[in-house]
Formats: C-alpha cells, structure tokens, sequence
C-alpha cells in the first residue's frame, strides 16, 4: 500500500498517468511516434522536449545532495504547489493550513481546487515572528492534507528552525511543504537534510530568487520518491521547453553557482545597508529582520510611501491590508542604483 494512500486523492492513487511519446521512449534511430514535423529544425525544436530533463535532474539532484527520485522538476514553484494541491487536496472536502502573513499562492491554489484554506497567524513577538505550532497541531485534522511553511518567510523573512519543522512532522499526519524560495540566502537552515528522515516532508527550491532567473520558470519539489511519483503523474506531459531546460544546465554550472554566491553576497551586503539607513529616515517606524533579498518596512505612513515612490516610477509591494501588516510595505533589494534612487524619494516624505 502506498505511503500516502490516506494523504493523496483516491482518484489521484488509482490514476494511470498520461504515457506521453517520451515518457515511453527516449532513444530511436527516426521518430515517428509523436506527430511531430520532421527535422531539421534548429535545435531539435521540432521534438518534444524530456518530460524531466535526467542531465538537469541529476544536477538538482547533486546540488541538493538527494537522489533523482526525490525529485520534480517544473516550472518554478508556484508549478509544484498547484501540483501538490491537485494531488493531496480533494475539492470540497480537504484543506490546507497556512501561516499569514505569508506567500499567497498556497491560498489561491487551494481555492482554485476548491479545497478549505485554516489560517493560524504567525505570532509576532516584539520584534520578530513565530510560528504559532501549538495551535498549528491543534488545528490540523485528517483533511488538512498540506501544511505550508516558508522560510525565510514571505513577506517576513523570517526563517523556522529545523526543531519546529522536525515537531510539526512529528506531531501532524499532513505533508508539511517547506518553501525554501529564498533558502540561498540562509544556505544552513534548509530542511533538506530532513527528508531521509521524514517522508511527509516537500521541499520548494527555484532558480526565480538567489540564482536570478525567474524569467526561465525552472523549479523543483523535493520529497519521498512515492511522493515525486504522485506528483509525476498530476504535472504537465512536457513541462519544461528544451530551450529553458539548456538554459538552466548553463544557470546551474560552476560558473553560474559561482555567480549565484557574489549575488547571495552582494544582496546581503545591501540589505544591511538598506536597512540601517532606512532607520534613520522620519518616514519608517520599524525595519524587520530579514535574511532574504527583501525588507519589510512599516512606515508611518504607508500610503505616503506607496504614493511617492509610484510617481519616482518605483514600484514596491504593500502589505498594509494584511492581518498585523498595517503600514507595512515590501521592498526588494536592486541593484545599487536602483537602492540609490529609492533611498533619495523615500528621504522626501516627511
Ligand atoms: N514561493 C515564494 C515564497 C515566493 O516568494 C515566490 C515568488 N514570489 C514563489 C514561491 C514562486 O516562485 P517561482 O518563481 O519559483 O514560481
């Protein structure tokens, strides 16, 4: 029987996956099994791509120190949740539980699957924020089939430790997704290292944040490979174009983690600079501890903020209408100019 079978949809465990022309076979001296035009067409465009790329799985595979089988590859993480909540989530009768103020896509994948959405709101202790796992445990049932956890946190940044993952696995039946979407901005506290050890556990990575490249939408799930399995069948046929899957080898050679590092550092460098002018600006009343490319701002007026900054042609993110958010605004870290010009039209408002 299978690990999940009280976890996954019953449709979902009785489902024979799409064979797409490629699942079947991958080698043959001349295709003709997939209604494709014959060649040639520059790089093979002409041929449906591998529904999962094995020279880019293997190098996720040697990148997060797991197996192949722990893997799936897709078009960044917003893929992997729709696809976890397709898997897990049947409408009308399972749920989620997620921990506002947080990344929204968990909610509105949930929603689109018409699966219940149970809120228990981080708890702010004065200077940061905290999980509220008491309460998480408590509020977690047969059919709340997925917990989803972000760290570090968005908007938050905030970032959980391993010990309250390792006690919410211990003490739910429910899959706890850990969204690492900024897990390179605090390389040692990924929870990876837990997957061996808990096989309810999913882990979110993308090539969207530390390595730049949300334009590719090229992310992974890691998990249990009886997990992935599920998971393989609910994803697209052919998720990922051919010209996204080379462009992502190239992202993630030595010379691209390399790259991704300086940018780890030089974000990191600017956001404690960011951060420290901001407090002497008259506008801001608190800047949030963050460990990701990101800085939550309350300002005392958030609306001022948003109005000025919109007419310097800046865009920033409000959180103001979120619960415990009020004046709150969400800043990406640019580049130095670009952290320049802000700097200057936010030392314009009184
Ligand atoms: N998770 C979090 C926490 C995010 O902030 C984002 C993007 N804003 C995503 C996932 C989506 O990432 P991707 O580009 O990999 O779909």
């Amino acid at each position: 029987m299978s690990l999940f079978a009280t976890l996954a949809r019953p449709n979902i465990l009785k489902l024979r996956a799409y064979r797409s022309a490629r699942s079947i076979a991958t080698e043959a001296r001349i295709f003709l099994d997939a209604n494709e035009a014959p060649g040639p067409v520059a790089q093979d465009l002409n041929r449906y791509p591998k529904p999962q790329p094995p020279e880019l799985v293997q190098k996720f595979a040697k990148l997060y120190n797991v197996r192949e089988e722990n893997i799936l590859v897709g078009r960044g993480s917003d893929e992997a949740i729709d696809v976890l909540t397709r898997t897990f989530c049947e409408p009308s009768q399972d749920e989620i539980l997620i921990t506002p103020p947080t990344y929204g896509m968990y909610e509105v994948s949930a929603d689109i699957q018409n699966a219940g959405v149970k809120r228990v709101d981080l708890l702010f202790t004065g200077d940061t924020w905290k999980l509220n796992l008491p309460e998480m445990i408590r509020q977690t049932t047969a059919n709340t089939k997925i917990i989803y956890l972000c760290s570090p946190n968005n908007p938050t940044g905030t970032v959980f430790n391993l010990d309250e993952v390792r006690t919410l696995l211990q003490s739910t039946n429910a899959i706890v997704v850990v969204d690492e979407a900024y897990g390179e901005f605090t390389p040692n506290s990924s929870v990876i290292p837990l997957l061996q050890e808990f096989p309810r556990l999913v882990v979110l990575r993308t090539l969207s944040k530390a390595w730049g490249r949300a334009g590719l939408r090229c992310g992974v799930a890691l998990g249990h490979p009886e997990l992935i399995e599920l998971l393989q069948k609910v994803r697209a046929p052919y998720p990922l174009p051919q010209p996204i899957v080379e462009l992502a080898l190239e992202v993630l050679s030595p010379k691209g983690e390399s790259e991704m590092r300086a940018r780890v550092e030089t974000l990191g460098t600017a956001r404690k600079k960011m951060s420290a002018e901001m407090l002497k600006l008259p506008s801001v009343e608190k800047v949030f501890p963050s460990e990701a490319n990101f800085l939550l701002v309350r300002f005392k007026n958030e609306a001022a903020v948003m109005a000025a900054t919109k007419a310097g042609g800046i865009l920033l993110r409000s959180r103001n209408s979120e619960p415990g958010l009020s004046n709150c605004v969400r800043i990406t870290i640019g580049n130095e100019e670009e952290n320049r010009s802000l700097m200057q039209v936010l030392g314009e408002i009184l």
